[in-house]
């Protein structure tokens, strides 16, 4: 298992946040970031999903492909 001196829990919109403004202050922080949720679901795009503008699998996309590891 990694060490890492800083752990996040959560990788919504507050722990990304923070992730990536901790890292840009100190890029060699160690940090993790615990997140249940393969899929992220874009919020505002529910309201589009409601209306029929888009489709609910259209409002998915990967957690992975929201972190941007150093
Ligand atoms: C329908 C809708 C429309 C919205 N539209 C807008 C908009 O237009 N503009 C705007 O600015 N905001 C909008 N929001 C609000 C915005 O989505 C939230 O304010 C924002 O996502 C909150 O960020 P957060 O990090 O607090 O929570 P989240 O982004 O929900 O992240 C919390 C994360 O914690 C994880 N988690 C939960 N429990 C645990 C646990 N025990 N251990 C580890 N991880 C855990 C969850 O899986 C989740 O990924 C909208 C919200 C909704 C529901």
């Amino acid at each position: 298992m990694a060490d890492h001196q800083i752990l996040i829990a959560g990788g919504g919109a507050a722990g990304i946040a923070t992730a990536a403004s901790l890292h840009k202050r100190d890029t060699s922080l160690h940090i993790a970031i615990i997140e249940p949720l393969t899929a992220r679901y874009y919020q505002p795009g529910w309201t589009m999903v409601g209306v029929g503008t888009f489709k609910k699998e259209e409002n998915a996309r990967p957690t992975r492909a929201l972190w941007h590891p150093k």
